[in-house]
Protein backbone atom coordinates (compact mmCIF):
# COMPACT_ATOMS: atom_id res chain seq x y z
CA UNK A 1 0.00 0.00 0.00
CA UNK A 2 1.48 3.39 -0.82
CA UNK A 3 0.45 6.98 -0.61
CA UNK A 4 0.16 9.37 -3.62
CA UNK A 5 0.23 13.21 -3.49
CA UNK A 6 -0.85 14.40 -7.06
CA UNK A 7 0.81 18.35 -7.99
CA UNK A 8 -2.16 18.62 -10.24
CA UNK A 9 -4.82 18.52 -6.70
CA UNK A 10 -6.13 21.59 -5.87
CA UNK A 11 -7.44 21.07 -2.19
CA UNK A 12 -9.50 23.91 -1.48
CA UNK A 13 -11.75 22.89 -4.28
CA UNK A 14 -11.21 19.13 -4.33
CA UNK A 15 -10.38 19.67 -7.87
CA UNK A 16 -8.49 18.30 -10.76
CA UNK A 17 -6.22 21.83 -12.36
CA UNK A 18 -4.82 19.22 -15.57
CA UNK A 19 -8.24 18.17 -16.24
CA UNK A 20 -10.76 20.89 -15.18
CA UNK A 21 -12.86 18.51 -13.40
CA UNK A 22 -13.14 16.95 -10.26
CA UNK A 23 -10.65 14.94 -9.07
CA UNK A 24 -10.94 11.07 -9.65
CA UNK A 25 -7.58 9.30 -9.19
CA UNK A 26 -7.29 6.88 -12.22
CA UNK A 27 -9.62 8.46 -14.58
CA UNK A 28 -9.18 9.32 -18.21
CA UNK A 29 -6.21 11.61 -18.73
CA UNK A 30 -4.70 11.57 -14.71
CA UNK A 31 -1.17 11.13 -14.64
CA UNK A 32 -1.72 7.88 -12.75
CA UNK A 33 -0.71 4.79 -14.60
CA UNK A 34 -3.51 3.10 -16.34
CA UNK A 35 -2.18 -0.42 -14.84
CA UNK A 36 -3.01 1.27 -11.26
CA UNK A 37 -5.64 -0.47 -9.19
CA UNK A 38 -8.32 0.49 -7.35
CA UNK A 39 -11.34 -0.93 -5.20
CA UNK A 40 -13.68 0.73 -7.36
CA UNK A 41 -12.95 1.16 -11.22
CA UNK A 42 -12.53 5.10 -11.66
CA UNK A 43 -15.11 4.87 -14.67
CA UNK A 44 -17.92 3.48 -11.32
CA UNK A 45 -16.36 6.17 -9.49
CA UNK A 46 -16.67 9.36 -12.42
CA UNK A 47 -20.55 7.53 -12.74
CA UNK A 48 -21.40 7.38 -9.39
CA UNK A 49 -19.55 11.34 -8.68
CA UNK A 50 -22.28 12.77 -11.27
CA UNK A 51 -24.76 11.29 -10.56
CA UNK A 52 -24.38 12.25 -6.82
CA UNK A 53 -23.98 16.07 -8.76
CA UNK A 54 -27.13 15.26 -10.39
CA UNK A 55 -28.93 14.39 -7.51
CA UNK A 56 -28.03 17.42 -5.55
CA UNK A 57 -28.93 20.06 -8.74
CA UNK A 58 -32.11 18.52 -9.66
CA UNK A 59 -33.03 19.31 -4.85
CA UNK A 60 -31.42 22.77 -5.46
CA UNK A 61 -34.37 25.74 -6.36
CA UNK A 62 -32.58 27.41 -9.43
CA UNK A 63 -31.71 30.38 -8.20
CA UNK A 64 -29.37 28.84 -5.80
CA UNK A 65 -27.32 26.78 -8.18
CA UNK A 66 -24.69 29.59 -8.68
CA UNK A 67 -21.52 28.29 -9.12
CA UNK A 68 -22.94 24.72 -9.20
CA UNK A 69 -21.41 22.91 -12.09
CA UNK A 70 -22.50 21.05 -14.94
CA UNK A 71 -21.53 18.23 -16.46
S1 LIG B 1 -7.57 13.32 -11.42
FE1 LIG B 1 -5.48 12.51 -11.41
S2 LIG B 1 -4.23 14.15 -12.31
FE2 LIG B 1 -6.16 15.05 -11.65
S3 LIG B 1 -5.76 15.82 -9.58
FE3 LIG B 1 -6.70 13.79 -9.41
S4 LIG B 1 -4.94 12.40 -9.22
FE4 LIG B 1 -4.17 14.34 -10.09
Amino acid sequence: MSSFSCPHFDVANDYCLRLRTDCVPGRKGCVLPADTGFLIPAEERVRMLEEEKRKQRASTPPENRKGMSTP
